[in-house]
């Protein structure tokens, strides 16, 4: 990823000075960011969790989930990084690398997908020119995006950004930050006491239960020909077909189509929590996880 690589410059020292702050910007959402991340953090191994930990800015105070929307903080400051955060399709629910893995002005490799490959690259090599701890909040941002439908939805309406709609006839919204951060914020407000934790919590109990037979096959991606984000890309675009149904430009969403969209944000959390920590555990303690291997 050359392009990457010739702005290394820049990144460096604009993360030396985003990095020395927290991140005040409520960006998924920080809230999906969160727990993406936090459901990860339960997955690593003890080699994995303090080699997180040692790369760690000092104001996450050891919490890899509360540094994970650190890329959307820094998005201003890091233009060049805008088009990492998605991969949009022209909307057959496809993603194709070849096609649609570009920067809005073409450049090759700037999409999420690529995103994740290289960050994972960089902290693979030890001589990787790459800041080590931007690198890992990158890849671990990176990992909630993909999972997001809507990050890899339609570019004529932005992943839909253009998609104005109100949520619950009272919140002017629109179809992306639906996915982002409405549907989060009801689930929680509803069912959660507007308590992360306690979300974080009923998403690990789906873990243990509901999901249980199929999660061990998660983070099982590899094929010769294409990467797991890959993987990860294809299912968010299947899934941002349906998330469009029902959603027109000027229509009012409640429960019927909260309904629909809750059960998916949730497990695309958890995906990205699974496949996040299989991904840390793989870099961070060598382990070749054999479910990665497999098929
Ligand atoms: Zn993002």
């Amino acid at each position: 990823m050359g392009f990457l690589r010739l702005l290394q410059a820049v990144l460096l020292a604009a993360a030396a000075a985003a990095a020395a702050r927290a991140p005040a910007a409520r960006a998924w959402g920080e809230e999906g960011h969160y727990m993406t991340c936090k459901i990860a953090e339960g997955f690593l191994t003890g080699e994995a969790s303090a080699a997180v930990k040692g790369l760690l800015p000092e104001w996450a105070v050891g919490e890899l989930a509360a540094a994970c929307s650190w890329p959307d903080a820094v998005r201003r400051q890091m233009p060049w990084s805008g088009s990492l955060h998605f991969a949009d399709t022209p909307g057959d629910c496809k993603f194709s690398y070849a096609r649609d893995c570009h920067g809005t002005k073409g450049e090759k490799d700037m999409c999420v997908v690529g995103g994740i490959n290289n960050y994972t690259a960089a902290l693979q090599d030890s001589s990787s020119p790459y800041n080590r701890t931007e690198s890992l909040l990158f890849l671990s941002h990176f990992l909630g995006d993909i999972h997001q439908p809507m990050h890899c939805g339609r570019t004529a309406d932005l992943g839909g950004n253009t998609i104005v709609v109100t949520w619950y006839n009272t919140t002017k919204t629109n179809l992306h930050k639906v996915w982002n951060v409405n549907v989060i914020e009801t689930a929680m407000n509803r069912f959660y006491k507007d308590d992360m934790s306690t979300m974080v919590n009923a998403i690990k109990h789906n873990l243990t239960n509901e999901w249980c037979r199929e999660e061990n096959q998660w983070a099982a991606c590899y094929t010769p020909t294409t990467t797991c984000a890959d993987k990860y890309a294809e299912e968010s675009a299947e899934l941002s077909c349906p998330a469009y149904v029902g959603a027109d430009h000027g229509s009012n969403l409640e429960d019927e189509y909260f309904f629909k969209a809750l059960p998916v944000v949730q497990k695309r959390i958890a995906q990205g929590g699974v496949r996040l920590a299989a991904i840390l555990n793989r870099i961070f303690s060598g382990k070749n996880d054999d479910r990665i291997q497999s098929s």
